[in-house]
């Protein structure tokens, strides 16, 4: 009797504890799905399973968002694995050196990185409560770590906005108020970017703080909950082609297994899905791709629904979509998902070792030389990926050589970087620096250039050999060191990090010259732009010194102290041809016509790059606006068809006149030109009038179409670097080309530009758009009156990761006066 009834009373405590976890309706006090659940009331939630269940929920708190929301990661699994999860982690990142033991699967849960699509973080709730209670059996050889969102800034503004605008009943007319968001969407972080695209380059805190974790993990399954438009129904794995060639035929099959194991749930439930199409595996930096490229299984689900979706809506069909139907659909495929891993682990555990096995891969060495604010610059961003990396021995290599595009040799020396691909990352780092990504089909969804090389700025080799690196390098240099009595002190000017040490200055009140033609001071050789910080100039601020000191230290930026202001060859200290930098005052037009995207770069390229103040101006209100106020005016890139009425653009012209600087980006461009506005003029090209003499077969429109299209492409560049706007550049620069937008050379003042022969250096360009962009203006300034207006054609700013691109932008705040 006592041997039966004991079985059965452990049964039952099991059964009782079950019941005492609150299912997310009780705790919240309404059906999931009838309300959006706000971000404070969701960490109220996982707070609570943390306590409740608290042998196996383990809730962390690994940041803040821009605005100071927490960023959760809940890891849930069985209480025995839970007591051990910290010898359960090393021992399975024990497995990217092939030695290990590891015998549990490792599933990482991702929600709601686009905020708006925002059925995400309701679904997580019902799937970490389904986890602890019904399906808790999964939890006995897996740890989920579950991040109930991504972007909580962003899926706030979206609850919040839903709130303040939704009908009472919701009402599922699309037209209503209520599906239509406002200018700033739900779907970006505060600063406007997308992180489903930042994941490589990780300029954003979310990204940043995330990575750090990840990075401890290394999942064996990654998935990324999205949602798309309102008339399509589910997306699951198998993705799309193309597929990176590093991709692993486990990685495809795999896809497939899980997949495969959606379907039977959404079959029987007679639910409508598709995969393979539209969603590739290409650009490295989304939460499938990047997940992948570290080992994961890596995916994105698409529920249909997205911002315009609230409670419920109307679809082309006439059904009503429900949060309830969306929240059902991301539910199974996460607990599916869970499933298929527990059912593998011995599989995943096997494979995941084999991922990491050297691959042996063609290149075994990157070398980059440049200058040191790049490398340093690159040295972070690898730091980040825990990328391991030194510096080279004085020598020569041979290899492949990216400015050249040819086999050549380059000089090594101890500045020189070291990447090499037979490391735990290797598969990473070929991703990342490979001078060309193979395209195994031209249709994709993303940027199919981004080769780090380039996007820096460096001269870089790609070896066939393995090259020696010292890891333990130490920079020698002295930095802010100042001479109490010197005339002047002078600094080069060549990377982002030079732009940063003069807007501090600048704000520090000290004055700064720049030389607009190249110098020899001491023998010490300068070129334009470079930095004058002289005695005279700054003899009213007693605190002159200690502050360049703290400054020039703060930046590492090398001093060198002259005791006169006559130079060895070129103009003295205090010629015309060496002016004092502007401390300007700038303002940004914001809403309306500007991209929220392209607008969110430039803010965060202010605040959280170049440290220097920004005014916002509203499209609302801009009109009523004195511009005179401000030295600068930026227009981001977007839809100006218009936007500039004639008594605006009047406006604008009278004020550039009086020696205002305009700043027009991309879509702003075709905003200040035409008949009305400023000289430059779009390139036109003549169409083909004759009448077509053959029959376009249907399917074959959209590859027609793709002859047109440059779908973020790598091309090479001339440079008149005599000009301000190139202070600090080469004779040649690498342009991210993200269109077919052209314009032609200006009578005066184009500084980058393509001439004939534009074949990409790698990436996609259709043969019509390659023919468009020949002869074109990339950067220029058009002198107007007193003031000037700086066009950028392509965008230096594109997702804050073209680091090269960004001393332009410098310049034409600071250079072109
Ligand atoms: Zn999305």
């Amino acid at each position: 009797m006592k041997l039966f009834l004991l079985p059965f009373v452990f049964l039952l405590t099991v059964i009782v504890f079950a019941q005492e976890i609150k299912s997310p309706s009780e705790f919240l006090g309404y059906e999931l799905g009838t309300q959006f659940t706000r971000q404070y009331e969701v960490a109220d939630y996982y707070e609570y399973l943390a306590k409740t269940a608290s042998d196996r929920v383990h809730l962390v708190e690994y940041g803040k968002t821009n605005e100071r929301r927490p960023l959760l990661l809940a890891y849930i699994s069985s209480a025995a694995n839970m007591r051990n999860l910290e010898s359960i982690r090393q021992e399975h990142i024990k497995s990217t050196t092939g030695e290990s033991n590891a015998s549990k699967a490792i599933v990482w849960l991702s929600y709601n990185v686009h905020g708006n699509e925002s059925v995400s973080t309701e679904a997580s709730m019902k799937t970490i409560y389904e986890l602890l209670t019904n399906k808790s059996s999964y939890l006995e050889n897996t740890v989920v770590i579950i991040d109930p969102c991504i972007n909580p800034d962003g899926r706030a503004r979206y609850v919040n906005w839903y709130n303040q605008y939704k009908n009472t009943p919701n009402n599922v007319d699309p037209n209503s108020k209520e599906h239509v968001e406002g200018w700033l969407s739900g779907r970006s972080n505060h600063y406007m970017f997308d992180l489903n695209r930042d994941w490589a380059w990780l300029t954003q805190v979310e990204s940043q703080q995330r990575l750090k974790v990840y990075n401890k993990w290394l999942p064996h399954v990654h998935v990324d909950f999205h949602e798309q438009g309102v008339n399509s129904p589910y997306y699951f794995a198998p993705a799309a082609e193309p597929f990176h060639e590093v991709i692993t035929d486990f990685q495809r099959d795999f896809q497939v297994t899980i997949g495969k194991n959606h379907a039977k749930y959404f079959d029987a439930n007679g639910w409508l899905y598709f995969t393979k199409e539209v969603f590739d595996l290409f650009y490295p930096s989304y939460g499938d791709t990047y997940p992948t490229y570290n080992g994961a299984i890596g995916m994105t689900y698409e529920q249909g629904g997205s911002g315009r979706a609230g409670l419920g809506i109307k679809t082309r069909i006439g059904d009503t979509l429900t949060l309830k139907n969306r929240i059902a659909h991301h539910f199974t495929t996460g607990i599916s998902t869970v499933e298929v891993a527990a059912k593998n682990v011995g599989k995943l555990n096997t494979e995941f070792k084999k991922f990491y096995k050297n691959k042996n891969f063609k290149y075994k060495s990157y070398v980059l030389n440049g200058n040191r604010g790049a490398i340093n610059a690159l040295e972070n961003l690898l730091q980040k990926h825990e990328i391991d990396f030194g510096r080279a021995y004085n020598g020569t290599v041979k290899g492949f050589n990216y400015k050249t595009r040819k086999v050549s040799s380059m000089k090594t020396s101890e500045k020189t970087l070291v990447v090499s691909t037979n490391q735990t990352k290797g598969t990473l780092v070929k991703v990342l620096f490979e001078p060309h990504a193979k395209l195994s089909d031209s249709l994709t969804y993303d940027i199919t250039a981004w080769s780090l090389p380039y996007a820096y700025g460096l001269d870089a080799i790609a070896s066939e050999n393995l090259i020696k690196k010292d890891e333990s390098w130490l920079d020698g240099t002295e930095y802010g060191v100042v001479k109490p009595n010197a005339y002047a002190h002078v600094t080069k000017w060549n990377s982002m990090k030079d732009a940063r040490f003069l807007a501090e200055l600048l704000q520090e009140k000290i004055r700064v010259r720049y030389a607009e033609t190249p110098f020899v001071v001491n023998g010490n050789p300068f070129n334009r732009g470079s930095l004058i910080i002289t005695r005279g100039d700054n003899q009213n601020d007693k605190d002159f010194q200690k502050k360049l000191y703290k400054i020039s230290n703060k930046h590492t930026k090398e001093l060198v102290a002259t005791s006169s202001g006559f130079v060895d060859s070129g103009k003295d200290f205090g010629s015309r041809y060496v002016q004092m930098v502007p401390k300007i005052k700038v303002a940004m037009l914001s809403g309306g016509p500007a991209s929220t995207l392209r607008f969110g770069e430039i803010w965060h390229f202010f605040e959280q790059q170049l440290h220097y103040p920004l005014t916002v101006l509203d499209a609302d209100y801009i009109k009523r606006i004195d511009l005179s106020e401000y030295d600068v005016l930026i227009l981001p890139g977007g839809n100006y068809n218009n936007f500039f009425d004639e008594k605006m653009l009047k406006n604008v012209k009278g004020w550039v006149n009086k020696g205002g600087k305009l700043i027009a980006m991309g879509g702003a461009i075709s905003g200040v030109s035409g008949e009305k506005g400023f000289s430059i003029k779009k390139k036109e090209i003549e169409k083909d009038s004759t009448v077509s003499t053959t029959v376009q077969i249907h399917k074959d429109i959209q590859r027609e179409r793709v002859k047109d299209a440059i779908t973020g492409a790598i091309f090479k560049t001339k440079v008149d670097n005599t000009h301000p706007l190139a202070f600090g550049y080469g004779n040649s620069y690498h342009t991210l080309k993200l269109g077919n937008s052209a314009y032609n050379f200006l009578d005066k003042g184009t500084v980058v530009y393509l001439e004939d022969g534009t074949v990409p250096v790698t990436g996609f360009a259709g043969s019509n758009a390659q023919e468009k962009v020949e002869n074109t203006m990339i950067f220029g300034v058009e002198n107007h009156g007193q003031g000037k207006v700086v066009y950028m054609v392509d965008n230096p700013l594109f997702r804050g990761f073209w680091e090269n691109g960004k001393l332009f932008f410098a310049n034409a705040l600071f250079m072109v006066n």
